[in-house]
């Protein structure tokens, strides 16, 4: 089978690898979308070189179902991509990201892969692949566990802090949920797909005071709730000038070495302050039911890409100007 293997200095290429063979409790799924990642890209400008590849956002076809009870070939499923040990509490509980003994979903940019039964979700059969890496993945699972998170209601403003494909997932579920929705980044065309991904308003965090913009358009008040997704120490310091007294900063954004002073940013105006990691594969089914109460998922998507063309699709990727970038095997 052909995967994407990682060259280190922005180098990715196909290259052949043996077909996987599945142990006992996993099926083989034959990748038919595969999302790229936010994540990835430290390791694609690192200077290592990998066995493969780090994509973890896949969806396909059931192809090899000898050791599983749980699945059939022909099976459509999407693939969680936090592999917890599926025996303990927080497994039980369908929390694969507290397992104490969790693995990481490795090399999914490729045409086959072998994986734990139980951590594949089914894929409706009106839903594409392309939606179900969505789904699967953390570019819809981010939002939607953050989403559940959040204490904000309809109507409420809900400002979104770097409009990556994360924020911009955000951008979508938090609209879609009914919240006024500022955008703040500092690229146009990524403020563009926030505004086509339903924001109401959207701020050029480089052309104006933000702090300022967003004061105007609250009339004072502020955001009920800032969702920083920016990963950078100033989208975090944002932030928390941006949230309005009792409000909620939840972060998405990671690598963030920041300074918080606590008397000043969180007492004396009750903020709450939360990380948001993942989602938790109990919540697939919510998430499916967000999509069929019209949740366009798909417009998440900027560009599809045959696996051949990997390196132009990481090229289009690691530019910054997209939403989510689709490898199609
Ligand atoms: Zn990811
Ligand atoms: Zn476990």
């Amino acid at each position: 089978m052909r995967a994407v293997k990682f060259f280190g200095r922005e180098r990715v290429a196909v290259r052949e690898y043996p077909n996987p063979k599945p142990q006992e409790g996993q099926v083989v799924v034959r990748i038919r979308a595969s999302a790229l990642c936010g994540s990835e890209l430290h390791a694609y400008r690192g200077e290592q070189e990998l066995e493969s590849n780090p994509g973890h956002e896949p969806a396909g076809v059931v192809v090899d179902a000898s050791r599983s009870r749980r699945w059939r070939d022909g099976d459509r499923v999407g693939i969680h991509a936090v592999w917890g040990c599926g025996t303990c509490e927080w497994c039980q509980r369908g929390v694969f990201t507290f397992c104490d003994e969790k693995r990481f979903c490795p090399g999914a940019h490729a045409e086959l892969m072998a994986v734990p039964d139980y951590a594949c979700v089914p894929i409706p059969e009106d839903l594409s692949f392309a939606a179900g890496a969505l789904l699967a993945g953390d570019g819809l699972g981010v939002p939607y566990h953050t989403s559940r998170r959040l204490p904000t209601r309809g109507g409420d403003t809900v400002a979104v802090v770097g409009c990556g494909p994360i924020g911009l997932g955000n951008v979508m579920v938090q609209a879609f949920l009914g919240a006024r929705v500022i955008a703040l980044d500092r690229v146009p065309d990524r403020l563009r797909l926030a505004r086509d991904l339903g924001a109401a308003e959207t701020v050029d965090v480089s052309a104006a005071d933000p702090v300022e913009c967003v004061r105007d358009l609250t009339r004072g008040r502020l955001a009920d709730a800032v969702i920083e997704a920016s990963g950078r120490p100033e989208g975090f310091a944002l932030a928390l000038k941006i949230v309005g007294k009792a409000g909620t900063v939840a972060c998405n954004g990671e690598n963030t070495q920041v300074s918080l002073h606590v008397g000043t940013d969180l007492i004396r105006r009750d903020i709450t302050l939360f990380g948001s990691w993942f989602y938790h594969i109990r919540e697939y089914p919510e998430m499916v039911d967000l999509v069929r109460r019209g949740l366009a998922v798909e417009k998440l998507i900027s560009a599809r890409y045959p696996l051949e063309e990997a390196q132009a699709a990481y090229a289009a990727f690691a530019r910054g100007e997209t939403a989510k970038v689709i490898l199609e095997p």
